[in-house]
């Protein structure tokens, strides 16, 4: 699609059906936010929500753990982000993290299928390669890293546990989520999903995909706040099987009658292992529920609008400065983002916040736009494309202060 003023674009927005959800969010003025990637936007309500907790801590007390729905919180909420995934109830619980989650998939699948590989994406995120070495190390078994473009001929009889993200963080480039699960089950191994860069960004249907395991975040495009718990999926089918080793009170099939001996929930919930933090529930509880009234499919048609749009501006306007799209062409192949590799990345980065246009930097040289359609308007694009153009042209990343580096890139 080729617009040719910022007019264009403001009409887009008139016209978007998801353009009133923008106002649900508390976002800075005259800030064009495009790291919902990294850290999503705050929900208006996620303020009442911790307000809520924080009274039902002041005056609940211990109390509110069965009056204010604490003790349950890590299902109710895990049921809920599992209508997003397309999962049934009591397949997907919230806590810990996604590298512990990605721990706890992994060992489960590997005790089911004892003794082959593991094989991952070689440039799968860091910690999904360190944890998969650990767990690997402590299975005595080999850990195979292919490039991505390579995982599914990679797949044979030998690999035990396939593991890779879904929409590559550095890309976006999206893997075929259903070929590769029953690539992976026609060699008799299980795929652990990472969905990290998906839940909230494209149309997930787990089950529809029969999908083993699967673990991510939800601070990302689900909005859930800084430090969110994660959450994990687990299909119903391997319910009965799959060991935690991390097990815990919280994955006990009865945490409070404090049973000297372990004896797992029958369900998903066996994948907890301690309290959940209450606080940060709360307000991923608010945009998790924000998320039930949308409709994922406007969300996808959006981005793959508000992206074409970014990436036709961009080539045009940034023509001859070296900039190269680091994201896939196909609209099919790409999540929620648009990357451009350059060998200034980093410093185009940070003089575009300057200028109030938010993206982030990935080494070794990718620049990376973040679209979050509840939030990032058409205009948006428009206003990206023009401040990079001006970056570029007036060569501004190139001045010595953009040369520090801020500790969180
Ligand atoms: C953001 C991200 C993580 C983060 O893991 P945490 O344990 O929540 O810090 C893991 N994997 C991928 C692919 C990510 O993008």
């Amino acid at each position: 699609m080729r617009l040719n003023s910022r007019e264009q674009f403001l009409r887009l927005d008139v016209e978007d059906p998801l353009a009133s959800i923008r106002e649900q969010f508390d976002l800075p003025p005259r800030l064009t936010y495009l790291d919902g990637n990294s850290l999503g936007a705050m929900p208006r309500e996620a303020r009442n929500r911790l307000s809520e907790a924080m009274s039902q801590w002041a005056h609940g007390l211990i109390s509110s753990w069965n009056n204010a729905g604490w003790a349950d919180a890590p299902i109710r909420v895990g049921d809920k982000i599992g209508r997003l995934l397309g999962a049934r109830p009591s397949e997907v619980v919230l806590g810990d993290t996604t590298s512990v989650n990605l721990y706890k998939a992994l060992n489960a699948a590997l005790s089911l299928h004892r003794g082959g590989a593991i094989l991952t994406d070689e440039q799968n995120f860091p910690t999904d390669l360190y944890i998969a070495e650990a767990v690997a190390k402590k299975w005595g078994v080999q850990l195979r890293r292919v490039p991505r473009n390579q995982l599914g001929e990679a797949i044979q009889h030998g690999v035990a546990v396939v593991t890779a993200t879904h929409v590559d963080y550095r890309t976006g480039h999206m893997l075929d989520l259903r070929e590769l699960t029953k690539a992976a089950h026609d060699a008799g191994a299980l795929f652990v999903w990472d969905l990290c860069h998906s839940a909230g960004a494209v149309p997930l249907d787990l089950n529809g995909a029969e999908v083993d395991l699967a673990v991510g975040c939800t601070y990302k495009f689900l909005n859930g706040g800084p430090g969110a718990p994660a959450y994990i999926f687990a299909a119903r089918r391997f319910h009965g099987d799959l060991n935690n080793p991390i097990p815990g009170w919280f994955g006990h099939d009865h945490p409070f009658d404090f049973d000297g001996g372990y004896r797992p929930a029958p369900d998903a919930r066996r994948f907890l292992t301690g309290t959940p933090a209450i606080l940060s529930v709360a307000a991923l509880e608010a945009a998790i529920d924000l998320w039930l009234t949308i409709d994922i499919a406007l969300v996808r048609s959006k981005s793959l609008v508000l992206a074409d749009l970014l990436i036709d501006q961009v080539m045009r306007q940034c023509e001859g400065f070296g900039l190269e799209l680091a994201s896939p062409q196909e609209p099919a192949t790409r999540g929620s983002q648009v990357s451009f590799r350059h060998p200034n990345a980093y410093g185009l980065v940070r003089a575009l916040a300057e200028v109030g246009i938010v993206g982030d930097h990935r080494p070794p040289d990718i620049a990376r736009f973040g679209l979050t359609p509840l939030y990032t308007r058409y205009v948006d694009m428009w206003d990206a494309a023009e401040q990079l153009s001006d970056v570029l042209r007036r060569r501004t990343y190139l001045e010595p202060r953009f040369e520090v580096r801020a500790g969180v890139p």
